[in-house]
């Protein structure tokens, strides 16, 4: 079957698609048939022409991409772990995540990566193609791709608060929510050991509103898709971290939560519900703390004053 990954088939045999060729042959006849393709572009169609089958190409290129950037990211955090001098930007600098705490949790989330999350990863090519995501090069614009990953992080993040909130209740965080409390002060690599019902309802929103919106628009690249993902494992991964810099990103944009706002969340147990954005925490008066509390209670206070100066 030609790739589609060529809106003209017919540049998928001239380049070598299913006649054997190694991925650099294929890589070099691209860039003699395709130069106006940038190098990702290049390596992109290389892929899916190397593969000779969309749908492998499609689910290896989400699984390995999963994997590579979860752990990746995963690792500098491990390092600045073992390094005394991280300490002072620790936000609950006696617990150091020990060798064995770190190890189980390694365990659980690779088992939970292979089972669980691998029979999406490998539909998913088929649902792309009856949803309209384009895996065509060249790329969209940047001027598409930004403003749709920005939409993603905000619907995510209202997703996530809902959800999470309500993982919070009872019997849903008794018997699913509570494994992913299990460490009270998180380290990168535990922001996806979590029960596996946990995983799917909490992926709905990573997943599921890209999908919403391709539904709604008709359009959308699965190279956004990917990008999305990307960014949206490392602000997990970096929200479970550990650590506040003076260089974090919630420094620059106030209302970026980073992991001063879940590792709160994580050591109250309550409160701080979002992923990516303070505003539904601070709109809810649901932010965890006791600073959190002093001024929401400030807060209140104020607005009782004002009202009983206007009845006066
Ligand atoms: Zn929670
Ligand atoms: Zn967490």
């Amino acid at each position: 079957m030609v790739t589609a990954v060529f809106s003209n088939s017919t540049v998928a045999s001239v380049v070598g698609q299913g006649q054997g060729l190694g991925f650099g042959e294929i890589l070099r006849n691209i860039r003699m048939v395709e130069p106006g393709l940038n190098l990702l572009e290049q390596y992109w169609a290389a892929w899916y022409c190397y593969m000779d089958n969309d749908v492998l190409a499609t689910g290896l290129l989400f699984f390995l991409l999963h994997e590579t950037m979860y752990f990746v990211r995963s690792l500098p955090w491990f390092i600045i772990d073992q390094i005394p001098y991280f300490r002072k930007y620790k936000i609950q600098p006696t617990k150091i995540p020990s060798a064995k705490e770190q190890w189980h949790c390694l365990k659980s989330v690779m088992l939970s990566h292979f089972l669980v999350e691998s029979i999406p990863i490998w539909t998913f090519h088929p649902m792309c193609v009856k949803l309209g995501i384009s895996v065509e090069a060249p790329f969209p614009s940047w001027t598409t791709i930004i403003p749709e990953i920005a939409l993603f992080f905000v619907l995510e993040d209202t997703w996530h608060y809902w959800a999470h909130r309500l993982f919070h209740y009872g019997v849903f965080y008794k018997y699913i929510h509570k494994q992913h409390h299990r460490y009270a002060a998180p380290f990168g690599l535990c922001a996806e050991y979590a029960h596996p019902a946990e995983t799917m309802t909490l992926g709905f929103g990573t997943v599921g509103m890209p999908i919403l919106y391709v539904m709604y628009t008709g359009k959308l690249h699965l190279f956004t898709l990917c990008l999305w993902i990307t960014l949206r494992l490392f602000q997990a991964v970096d929200s479970h971290s550990g650590y506040d810099f003076p260089w974090s990103l919630n420094k620059f944009l106030p209302f970026w939560a980073g992991a001063e706002h879940h590792d709160l969340h994580h050591h109250y147990f309550i409160g701080n519900y979002a992923s990516s954005f303070r505003w539904w925490d601070y709109a809810l008066e649901t932010e965890s703390g006791l600073e959190a509390k002093a001024t929401r209670e400030e807060r209140m206070k104020r607005k009782a004053e004002n009202k009983i100066k206007k009845l006066n």
